[in-house]
């Protein structure tokens, strides 16, 4: 499909994939590394991704999505070389936790763009990794070396990447500046705040999420913590109690 993604530098080792038309603004983004490149996150799946990766590298492709949903493991299928964390190995490999027609109706909702997704045919990408990654892995790629951190809470085997050399954080859906889930049957609302709380005390310079603006100051992380702290205070960090709306972000419980 034409002009489906957005690439963008950030530095002359570092490039966000997104694909800005759809209601998400999925953020995939590949770090580039002496050997290898590592894709963190592939898309929706509605458009070849591996063809856009090709524009900026052939080195080879190391794809990790942050969690096991379907906009970040859409497109998966182009790269036999992919990792997933050892909590959602069964997602991928066996039996995803909701229903393609559930997944279908989110492809689609918010957006006029059935004529471009077909959203009848889509299917959520299962496959088998090459590797079970756990917290605290290193991943390297040749002279860069980026760290695998567990913050299990918007899903169970859901992990932040961290690069000590340049203090970039990407954080998946874990934080975003947009509406954040935790409402799904298979999130946990506690351990979603134990991992902000995780990822706040790195020495982050800059935040990368898996959605929407990329203009995120690393105080941002604070704020959340902050958000969901008062949550928990006043005893609502917990399924079902709603929809909590804050200066930048808002979170479903
Ligand atoms: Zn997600
Ligand atoms: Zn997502």
């Amino acid at each position: 499909m034409e002009n489906w993604f957005l690439s963008k530098k950030i530095d002359k080792k570092t490039f966000v994939i997104s694909e800005p038309g759809h209601w998400e603004e999925t953020n995939c983004y590949l770090l580039i590394g002496a050997k290898n490149a590592l894709l963190i996150d592939t898309g929706l799946g509605v458009s070849d991704i591996s063809k856009e990766v090709l524009k900026i590298t052939e080195k080879p492709v190391i794809a990790v999505p942050t969690h096991v949903h379907w906009d970040h493991i859409g497109g998966l299928w182009n790269f036999p070389e992919f990792y997933v964390h050892e909590f959602e190995k069964d997602w991928i490999e066996r039996k995803f936790p909701l229903s393609n027609e559930f997944v279908r109706k989110q492809l689609v909702k918010d957006n006029n763009l059935t004529e471009r997704i077909n959203a009848e045919d889509y299917a959520i990408f299962q496959g088998k990794p090459k590797k079970v990654l756990s917290d605290g892995d290193v991943i390297d790629l040749g002279n860069r070396k980026i760290r695998v951190i567990h913050t299990p809470g918007h899903s169970p085997g859901h992990i932040c990447f961290f690069e000590e050399e340049t203090g970039y954080l990407f954080t998946g859906d874990l934080i975003y500046n947009g509406t954040l889930f935790a409402n799904y049957e298979s999130t946990d609302p506690e351990k979603y705040l134990e991992s902000v709380k995780k990822i706040e005390k790195l020495p982050v310079k800059r935040v990368f999420p898996a959605h929407h603006s990329l203009e995120i100051s690393p105080e941002f992380i604070s704020d959340v913590k902050n958000g969901l702290s008062k949550l928990k205070n006043e005893g609502k960090l917990c399924h079902g109690s709603g929809k909590f709306d804050f200066e930048n972000w808002s979170i479903f419980l």
